[in-house]
């Protein structure tokens, strides 16, 4: 297992070294938490953090990821605590194999109703899938499985097993009626997974606590998904960088920085969860209309955006249909707002012009997508 090393400043001012294990490495490093400035950091402890400002930082392991709040000002440690209780909540009601969830449930037919946080995250995929064409498609948890993911009992299905279970998938295949909570399958052997959606809802959630707790600075770090809470402390932008895919197990390689406040950066790509096998790298997102897993030619991508839920949807999907239609996605959605990072697997950075200011990269000269 992998040790990222954070910076933090102590009460008195001076910095300590916090070690923490990154289950999952982190697929978006928070630098400005080490204070680094681009290019060329080394971890070493930011100069922009007034002496008397101390973040409070926790640390979480829920959605099978580590996870790290880190809050500042009078009300952090409160809004850090709430925080943390609600995403080990979040994690147990959202989760497809824990056998007290409203999802469990659905999946095994023990129940058709859901409500509170399950009903807002299906509703939310439900007009998530329609705005991606399908892309991302909670429906897909039977190939999932027969893939070997959730149980990292991995394998190759045949093709013929998957034209069966396409046969069970299928976003068409699932009525959801709000008002009631009802969950109606076309099928019996549907199931619904929120795997690639629920961080994404839960930074959401986290972002609003902290809100409520007054807070104009933090960072939430919940496996690929961050947020960069309001501003740094001095008010300049907070500087997220992008994991660079091709070393994924260092947490000094980034791809590139992009500097923002008050946004979400959400990453998906094919290089933490995956199995190879017969030299072919299968990663945990498929394509739901071949039941295979995703390989279009990318290696991650980072969606920007002003919501949790809308990135991490928006990331598994455009991941889904590779860099040529996601540009086009990306060109004609009037639905959502948000800007993308790709890096490609010849090792090429695109990023979309919205954000092509603010972004950094570290291999090379990124070519901007553009409307125009
Ligand atoms: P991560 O969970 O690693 O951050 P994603 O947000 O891209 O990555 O979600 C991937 C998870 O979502 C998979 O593990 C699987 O459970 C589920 N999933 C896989 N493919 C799709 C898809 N096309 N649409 C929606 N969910 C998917
Ligand atoms: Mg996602």
């Amino acid at each position: 297992m992998s040790e990222k090393k954070v910076l933090k400043k102590n009460s008195s001012g001076f910095c300590r070294a916090a070690r923490f294990s990154a289950l999952l490495p982190a697929v978006i490093l928070v630098l400005s938490l080490c204070g680094c400035s681009a290019p060329g950091f080394s971890g070493s402890v930011s100069e922009d953090i007034p002496e008397d400002t101390s973040p409070v930082t926790q640390e979480v392991f829920a959605m099978d990821t580590h996870m790290t709040l880190t809050a500042y000002g009078d009300a952090a440690q409160d809004a850090v605590s709430e925080a943390s209780d609600r995403l080990y909540r979040l994690d147990r009601d959202l989760s497809a194999s824990d056998e007290s969830s409203q999802i469990y449930a659905l999946n095994h037919r023990l129940s058709d109703h859901v409500s509170g946080d399950t009903a807002a995250v299906l509703s939310a995929s439900v007009r998530l899938a329609g705005l991606t064409e399908n892309y991302f498609d909670i429906s897909v948890y039977p190939l999932v499985c027969a893939w070997g993911f959730p149980t990292k009992e991995y394998r190759v299905p045949s093709g013929e097993e998957i034209g069966i279970l396409l046969s069970h998938t299928g976003m068409d295949g699932i009525s959801f009626d709000e008002t009631t909570g009802t969950v109606t399958f076309a099928d019996e052997r549907m199931m619904i997974d929120t795997g690639a959606v629920a961080k994404g809802y839960a930074s959401d959630v986290v972002a609003g606590i902290f809100r409520e707790y007054g807070i104009s600075s933090g960072l939430i770090s919940l496996g690929g998904n961050i947020c960069a809470f309001g501003s740094k402390t001095d008010g300049s932008d907070w500087n997220i960088a992008v994991q660079d895919p091709f070393r994924p197990s260092d947490p000094d390689a980034y791809a590139g920085i992009v500097s923002c406040s008050d946004t979400f950066l959400i990453t998906s790509g094919s290089y933490q969860r995956y199995f190879t096998e017969d030299g072919k790298r299968y990663c945990h997102i498929i394509d739901p209309f071949t039941g295979y897993p995703a390989d279009n030619g990318l290696m991650s991508v980072t969606v920007v955006s002003s919501s949790g839920t809308e990135g991490d949807a928006l990331s598994t999907a455009l991941y889904v249909m590779g860099l040529e239609k996601a540009s086009e996605f990306w060109k004609n959605c009037d639905e959502a707002d948000f800007e993308a990072v790709f890096v490609t697997d010849d090792r090429k950075v695109y990023v979309t012009e919205g954000i092509a200011d603010s972004f950094q990269s570290s291999f090379g000269t990124p070519q901007v997508i553009s409307r125009g």
